[in-house]
């Protein structure tokens, strides 16, 4: 099937009363059908619903189409983005352990990585995204995850996948794809031969700002790179805190199935019903929705490029990009919504900003109405000036967000903040 057909459709059976719309399942619990039932869903050896902590039928609804738009074989929903990320990397990942993540990423996963989880004992190496080759110096037989974006937020750079890929293959280490702002319908992380997904849903799958909410997407067959794999013995080994259960001997997609049993079990980030519902409802028109950001953000990018007082526009749609042949080759049909330029300085960033009227003073990206963000004095406030120059922000940096509104009142907005 079809993508757009598959954001429609995949993953709901019509219920017992024929619903076309998937139901708001709004329960916390389960109830079963004897105490024998409830004993087999426990041990597995029957699989159904427990306690909405570790499963709904709702956010199993969401799991199943959002597995399906970035064929994967299945998928697990969380709270957060950020969430989704942390179960990614602690599923993996223990004290005496690291970790390879891009330097350009996210402020909250550069703070995850390079501060919260260096207090539970494991160690992040970081590598430049332009330079992947960096990568082959900081693996050791302790490096459990490689890390990245597939185009990144602020940075708007892109990602080599086939140089990354190469590296972790030879040395049989998953990779993790953060894959929010190119979204399933420009990029599919898992076909360019990466492990693992992780997304916030919270941006272009609700797209319009309705809820926070995260997925983590396993690729099929992951188990052949886990099985007997040293670098993951934790999956090879009895769990001592689910009766000894051997994760890589079940036939199922043992990644997620981990994040479910363990980390969504004990650590609880899990999504509201509610909350998945609209990530399905925002689902449907995705591929629609961001044909739609992507042309107009093109656009503006054009517009922006020839104004005196930028002096340059990161786009890479636009010819002039470093990464345009990287991005047409990953993303030929589209490269999202976002984009950033850089004006003189601070001062003049921020002044920018306050004068749009359409474009709005918000930290988020993804939504259908237009945003604009100084990221050095918000979203990465907290780096030092070491950690905004590696992640490519200087101070006169401006991000959009290219919402749904028409391109050329965008511009407009722009050329008088720009006046
Ligand atoms: N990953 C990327 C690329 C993001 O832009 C964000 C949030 O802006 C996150 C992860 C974190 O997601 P959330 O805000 O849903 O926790």
């Amino acid at each position: 099937m079809n993508e757009q057909t598959l954001a429609i459709h995949a993953g709901y059976e019509k219920d017992s009363m024929g619903t076309m719309a998937v139901p708001i399942y709004q329960t916390t619990a389960y109830e079963f059908r004897d105490t024998e039932h409830a004993a087999n869903l426990f041990e597995l050896k029957e699989l159904g619903n427990i306690y909405t902590r570790l499963m709904n039928p709702t956010t199993d609804v969401f799991e199943k189409r959002f597995a399906a738009l970035e064929h994967g074989v299945a998928a697990i929903g969380t709270a957060s983005g950020m969430s989704a990320i942390f179960y990614a990397i602690a599923n993996v990942a223990e004290a005496g352990d690291n970790i390879i993540v891009a330097k350009q990423v996210y402020g909250g996963t550069t703070t995850l990585t390079g501060h919260t989880i260096k207090r539970f004992g494991i160690e992040t190496r970081y590598f430049d995204v332009n330079n992947p080759s960096e990568i082959e110096k900081l693996v050791n037989e302790k490096t459990k995850i490689i890390l990245f974006e597939s185009i990144t937020n602020p940075s708007i750079d892109v990602s080599d996948f086939d140089a990354i890929v190469a590296i972790a293959k030879k040395y049989n280490i998953i990779t993790c794809v953060d894959n929010t702002v190119a979204t399933p319908i420009f990029c599919k992380p898992l076909n360019l031969g990466c492990d693992i997904v992780v997304h916030s849903a919270s941006k272009y799958t609700t797209g319009q700002g309705l809820a926070l909410g995260g997925v983590v997407v396993e690729r099929e067959n992951l188990v052949e790179l886990i099985k007997d794999n040293p670098r993951y013995a934790h999956f090879n080994e009895p769990d001592a805190s689910y009766h000894g259960l051997i994760y890589s001997d079940l036939p199922l997609p043992l990644f997620t199935l981990r994040i479910r049993l363990s980390l969504l079990r004990d650590l609880g980030a899990a999504p509201s019903p509610f909350n998945s519902w609209l990530y399905i409802q925002g689902l449907e028109t995705l591929p629609l929705r961001m044909r739609q950001h992507a042309e107009s953000a093109l656009k503006v990018a054009q517009y922006l490029e020839s104004h005196p007082k930028v002096k340059s526009v990161n786009y890479p749609g636009l010819k002039s990009n470093k990464n345009y042949t990287l991005a047409q080759k990953y993303f030929p049909k589209g490269q999202s919504g976002l984009l950033s330029f850089e004006v003189s300085d601070k001062q003049e960033a921020q002044a920018i900003a306050d004068s749009t009227e359409i474009f709005k003073v918000v930290v988020n990206i993804g939504d259908s109405k237009s945003i604009i963000t100084h990221p050095a004095s918000t979203t990465h406030q907290q780096l030092s000036e070491t950690e905004l120059i590696d992640a490519g922000i200087p101070a006169g940096l401006i991000r959009l967000s290219i919402g749904l509104e028409d391109s050329e009142d965008l511009i407009a907005d722009l050329e008088k903040a720009l006046s």
